[in-house]
């Protein structure tokens, strides 16, 4: 079957419309056609060979949604027609992804970032050109073939168009509050940068019942944005030293920190400016050889935590279905991040997502 996919075939240049063949699914794989696909940073960063270096040509996208078209004969958990948003590959036999934490499966690497199936094959190809896929799926495409594991199955109505960075970077801010922070009612936290991690961070912050909620940015419309979505102060560095403000806004320092930049000196202020057993989370994806420094005393002295997390320590079957129906509800506020592009718009949605204009661009088929 032919598809047509943006294609990636240089490092820091536009993406590349071309009709690409892919396979028909395993016995283990579906295929999705594609409704809707967040853009992330993490595209970017892997197109410009950023944070791992990945094969090229590669199709990029990991926040895809969209309908199961074919399933191959062992597929039990959905069949042609079902609604599905398409999240990370996992192994599903791993310790970690026996008690249900699939973002630190032992294959994470294996079948996120190596460009394809664990074996080596992608299901996509040009003209006997070997094409490759990221994060098991790749759906800045028409359709996808991918494991059964990547799917999480959502009801006949949910509003596919919108749901499609639940499986990234919703779930990795709201996920990091929620699962691997605790954030607990009354407790104060600051989040640094409010891209779509940060600003998700903050609605889960409101969700818990956090006291002070301290939003961190360069920009004043994102801030003003923070504000709307829960947010209870805000510190422009720009205008303010973040050490004073934060001092002035707690009296102590800052229950907890989420850090979305990965930014090395941006990570280092998230934990010099913890209360006591405070902890700080980070879930920007920096560069793989990245190091950080810290003062080890007051770490050690004041019982605090660093924590590193990747997709908010969820078990997307779990954890989906339950900010669905926030969002059902009106307490998780998604449409607020997200500006819809054409899927022809792509290298546009890109640029602006690059450039801080939209949040979070989703891609409509
Ligand atoms: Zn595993």
């Amino acid at each position: 079957m032919k598809i047509e996919a943006a294609v990636a075939r240089a490092k820091s240049a536009p993406l590349h419309f071309e009709n690409l063949d892919i396979e028909e699914p395993r016995h283990d794989e579906v295929r999705v056609r594609i409704i809707a696909t967040g853009v992330c940073h993490t595209d970017m960063a892997i197109r410009d060979q950023i944070i791992v270096p990945m094969p090229q040509p590669i199709v990029l996208g990991h926040e895809g949604a969209g309908i199961v078209e074919a399933v191959g004969e062992s597929v039990g958990k959905v069949k042609a027609g079902d609604r599905v948003i398409i999240s990370g590959d996992s192994c599903g036999k791993c310790p970690s992804c026996q008690v249900g934490l699939p973002s630190y499966c032992y294959e994470f690497f294996q079948r996120n970032f190596s460009g394809g199936r664990p074996d080596g094959t992608t299901p996509l190809s040009i003209g006997g050109e070997k094409v490759h896929t990221f994060m098991g799926q790749g759906s800045f495409a028409t359709h996808v073939v991918c494991h059964d594991r990547n799917i999480i199955k959502v009801a006949n109505d949910a509003p596919l168009e919108l749901l499609g960075p639940l499986g990234c970077a919703v779930i990795t801010g709201a996920g990091a509050v929620i699962n691997s922070l605790k954030v607990g009612a009354g407790k104060s936290i600051a989040v640094f940068g409010t891209g779509s991690v940060g600003l998700s961070g903050i609605m889960a912050a409101k969700l818990v019942g956090a006291g002070k909620i301290i939003a961190i940015d360069l920009r004043d419309d994102r801030l003003k944005l923070a504000l709307e979505l829960g947010a209870t102060h805000t510190i422009n560095p720009n205008k303010q030293s973040i050490p004073d403000a934060i001092k002035s806004i707690t009296g102590t320092g800052v229950d907890f920190t989420l850090e979305t930049t990965a930014l090395m000196p941006i990570l280092r202020l998230a934990i010099d400016v913890l209360a006591l057993r405070g902890t700080c989370g980070f879930v920007g994806g920096a560069p793989e050889d990245s190091e950080l420094t810290f003062v080890t005393s007051h770490v050690m002295n004041g019982g605090r935590t660093i924590r590193g997390i990747i997709l908010g320590d969820t078990n997307p079957e779990e954890f989906l279905p339950k900010l669905i129906e926030l969002h059902a509800l009106g307490r998780f506020p998604l449409e607020r991040l997200v500006t819809f592009y054409s899927f022809k718009d792509i290298n546009q949605a890109i640029e602006d997502s690059l450039t801080g204009k939209c949040v979070k661009p989703v891609l409509r088929f």
